[in-house]
């Protein structure tokens, strides 16, 4: 495979002599296999040079990650599409309240754009992605939902015997990546589940393509905003056994010389763990070839997964928490995903409802009167009606024993308060998607 960047910046784009070194155009990469198909990651402003450069009869795939701006703005402007020759097929999540198709549609809307999307001249289609493996144009695609304040789907791309991995918007699951009692390294001695089983994603991968929008002064006041520091993706790369790491999204804030000393840093970060991971800044017109490095694709865990079906619309929600300030928050945050929610003011109320009728999933606080959420979460999970019904700890508990008490009794997610909206609802949506049934 050969893979180029287009746009490498974050957020919105950042033109000016600042940026000249590594670009100013919000995210896109290409991925082009040997057997000559383009896989179009995300279409920030990047995406209209890319366009540009594509000749027409046009054959491509978009993947998109997500629907914030700074990855579907190129779209409108991504030449391609306005070729009745070319055939270009469009992925991303459904964020569970619209369609993939229709929230693009809707910034082709007269009010934004004088074109509206479906006058676009070209054979276009039009697929919701869940998690899962999905077999397209000849490779074979994993994706994977990340942590981000919007349903976001991570890729892994395989083909020619390779892998390649983009996981842009992406921030660290736990406080802490690593068990306080374990040596930092093995993926077994990470915290959080989310970070686990993203370190599985990227296992073994030939490239990974990684938001590294902030240094880690700068995280501790952006916590939630959806984004990752070089140091976390560093420190998983190398326990992942990743050949080469680009780092990408950067900081509008951040001129040339900024990234170059992350670049630096990040570099540090590797030499330090003594792995031989080859570490980069992504600049504009970057181009990394990908070959095979003979590791048996096969091998690679993150393989097991099978497609996840859409959430079904009217998923029951039981939200279980002895403040009904917490709960009404909880409500609040979830009003417009099209679930039944229904409440529990502690923790024999909320067995006795599942016992009743078992929802789709359970939102739960850890510490309430009588009976705490891990007991709950026991008497769960010793039932074999509800053995696998995902539960989402929603918890002011921050500390490291918490979350992994949550875990080991069999959490399917652990967020700490507070929360944001935008959040909690792509958490959510993530343990419906993941537990729903293809
Ligand atoms: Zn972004
Ligand atoms: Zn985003």
């Amino acid at each position: 495979m050969e893979v180029r960047f287009w746009g490498t910046r974050g957020s919105i784009a950042t033109p000016g002599p600042h940026t000249v070194r590594f670009g100013g155009n919000t995210s896109c990469v290409e991925v082009r296999t040997d057997a000559g198909h383009v896989f179009i990651l995300d279409c920030g402003t990047g995406a209209r040079p890319l366009g540009d450069a594509l000749a027409a009869p046009v054959d491509a795939s978009i993947l998109f990650s997500h629907t914030h701006w700074d990855h579907i703005q190129g779209f409108p402007f991504f030449a391609p599409a306005f070729e009745p020759r070319n055939t270009i097929a469009v992925y991303g999540p459904h964020d569970g309240r619209r369609s993939l198709r229709d929230t693009l549609a809707r910034q082709m809307e007269l009010s934004y754009f004088p074109l509206e999307m479906s006058q676009l001249p070209a054979t276009l289609s039009y697929t919701d992605l869940g998690e899962g493996a999905h077999t397209i144009t000849g490779a074979r695609i994993v994706a994977q939902y990340l942590n981000h304040p919007a349903v976001t789907l991570g890729y892994r791309v395989e083909a020619d015997g390779a892998a390649v991995v983009y996981a842009c918007d992406h921030e660290p699951f736990g406080g802490a990546l690593w068990r306080g009692d374990a040596a930092a390294g093995p993926v077994e001695s990470i915290l959080h589940e989310g970070d686990r089983r993203h370190a599985r994603f990227l296992a073994d991968a030939d490239l990974v393509i990684h938001d590294a929008q902030y240094t880690p002064e700068e995280y501790r006041t952006r916590k939630n905003w959806g984004h990752s520091t070089f140091e976390y993706i560093v420190e998983l790369a190398c326990s992942a056994g990743v050949k080469r790491l680009a780092l990408t999204h950067h900081d509008p804030s951040h001129d040339d010389a900024t990234v170059a000393e992350i670049e630096r840093r990040a570099r540090a970060v590797a030499e330090r763990r003594r792995a031989p991971l080859e570490v980069f800044c992504a600049f504009e017109g970057c181009r990394v070839r990908v070959d095979a490095r003979g590791v048996t694709r096969a091998d690679a865990p993150a393989t097991a997964h099978t497609p996840t079906a859409a959430v079904a619309p009217g998923a029951r929600v039981l939200i279980v928490d002895d403040s009904p300030v917490v709960r009404r928050i909880t409500m609040r945050a979830l009003a417009n995903d099209g679930y039944v929610l229904t409440e529990a003011g502690n923790g024999r109320e909320a067995l006795e409802l599942i016992r009743r009728d078992t929802p789709d999933l359970v939102i739960l606080d850890l510490v309430m009167p009588e009976l705490d959420g891990l007991d709950v979460l026991k008497a769960l999970r010793a039932s074999p009606t509800t053995a696998s019904l995902p539960v989402l700890i929603l918890t002011s508990e921050t500390d490291e024993s918490s979350t992994r008490a949550g875990f080991d009794v069999g959490a399917t997610d652990y967020l700490t308060k507070p929360f944001s909206n935008p959040q909690l609802s792509a958490r959510v949506r993530a343990c419906l998607g993941r537990a729903a049934k293809p």
